[in-house]
């Protein structure tokens, strides 16, 4: 069933199970908010009144530890499961699958709602599992239909909604009867991401701004739960940092394209190749190792990067990986961007090592410690501290584990509940 809503374009829609179910109704409530290319030590810049007081009142990593590649659908994913994307599936923005004979890419509508591609079980299906309702104001994957199910309430991706909207809907969800009020809703703002890529992640002047409004819009949110009286638990995460690259030192795709022998996937921090029928793949190692300037040839096993053996036939046999610093990017798009008058913007997609790529960890509720800061951590930990919080059942495929950030937590999260 699909309703109209009030907002602007956005269409909400209403799946799965539309009740909370007895033992759902004594949950405590999670809102899983994701402000995309957050780097993780832009707080510390900016000092966002907002922001600052939520983590002195709550609990903070030193950084998030994106998943390599440290792109936006594969992270959000990983985010949303507790999974690598090798295990989840949604290995890149872009990648071609085998399985499908067909290249998965973000700004394919179709692709992008299609649940054959996602693995494993997002927060939110873990709660329909339960009757537990749920309820996404976007997030990767929220709007595919993931073993044919979605959040009870999810709009299809609109990058136009203003935050202002997302935050009152996300209050209005929490207004709702118990019985159809979300225990479980996730948030998604993009602005950090636009205005990085846009002007590089050292321009204090413009980040600075961009960073006061989504302050604003958080500061909104948080007035907004703490008036409900409900015990709201809110995670803040990002997908992965941001470094600044010169427009020199991009390189174009098309040098390295050769449709006799591979097809190739992808451009920016990580390019998969994929041999043509008969092809061996050795040949086409070597073909490309002549063409080495500013990159390195990789076979997959070989790559460096990933945080375990990459066993997903859908990175292809070769990655093709520039040096820190270096991107690809196609012809087009390289003399666009010399155009523009700063010289320098940002990019991500890199190996984790490099600190830049990283995001944020920020908690507060009522389950969680007050004041507490711990290390860095991984984002496929996130996935279990959430299903930790809701008391659902945390499926025995996961990469992460509850033992990494149970330290943050207060000792019985999920025995807390007004109504
Ligand atoms: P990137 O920086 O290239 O890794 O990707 C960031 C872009 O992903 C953002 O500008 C968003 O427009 C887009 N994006 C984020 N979430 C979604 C979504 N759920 N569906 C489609 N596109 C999205
Ligand atoms: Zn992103
Ligand atoms: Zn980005």
């Amino acid at each position: 069933m699909c309703i109209a809503s009030c907002m602007r374009t956005s269409k909400l829609s209403v799946s799965g199970p539309t009740v909370n179910s007895k033992a759902a109704l004594k949950k405590p409530y999670v809102i899983l908010i994701s402000l995309d290319g957050f780097r993780w030590d832009y707080v510390e810049r900016f000092a966002p009144p907002h922001l600052s007081t939520f983590i002195k009142n709550g609990v903070g990593a030193e950084s998030l530890i994106p998943s390599f590649p440290s792109k936006t659908f594969p992270n959000h994913y990983t985010i949303a499961t507790g999974m690598y994307p090798d295990n989840h599936g949604i290995i890149d923005n872009t990648f071609y699958s085998y399985e499908k004979e067909a290249t998965y890419s973000i700004s394919n509508r179709a692709m992008v709602q299609d649940g054959s591609f996602y693995g494993g079980s997002p927060i939110w299906v873990q709660a329909d599992k339960a009757d537990v309702v749920s309820a996404s104001y976007f997030f990767v994957g929220s709007e595919a239909d993931v073993q044919g199910r979605r959040p009870t309430y999810y709009f299809p991706y609109d990058h136009n909604i203003k935050n202002e909207v997302r935050v009152k809907q996300t209050l209005d969800w929490l207004t709702l009867p118990a019985k159809k009020r979300p225990h479980i809703i996730t948030l998604y703002f993009s602005d950090m991401d636009d205005i990085g890529h846009r002007f590089g992640p050292n321009n204090d002047e413009e980040l600075g701004k961009t960073l006061l409004a989504l302050d604003n819009n958080l500061g909104d949110l948080f007035a907004g739960v703490d008036a409900t009286g409900l015990p709201v638990n809110i995670i803040i995460v990002s997908d992965h940092g941001m470094t600044e690259i010169k427009n020199t030192d991009l390189i174009p795709i098309e040098k390295i394209e050769e449709d006799s022998l591979y097809s190739i996937a992808n451009d920016g921090a990580m390019v998969h190749v994929y041999p043509k029928d008969n092809v061996p793949v050795d040949a086409i190692y070597h073909f490309l190792q002549e063409k080495e300037l500013h990159f390195k040839v990789y076979k997959t096993e070989n790559a460096p990067g990933f945080e375990y053996k990459p066993m997903n036939k859908n990175w292809g046999a070769i990655q093709i990986i520039p040096d820190y610093g270096y991107y690809f990017s196609t012809l087009i798009q390289i003399e666009l961007k010399k155009k523009n008058p700063t010289a320098v913007f940002g990019v991500h997609g890199y190996d984790t090592d490099h600190k830049d790529m990283h995001g944020i960890f920020y908690a507060k509720g009522p389950a969680f410690k007050k004041g507490v800061t711990i290390p860095s951590v991984k984002n496929i930990h996130v996935y279990p501290l959430m299903c930790e919080i809701l008391d659902l059942e945390v499926p025995n495929n996961i990469d992460g584990t509850i033992d990494q950030l149970e330290n943050v937590l207060n000792s019985s999260p999920h025995k807390t509940s007004k109504d």
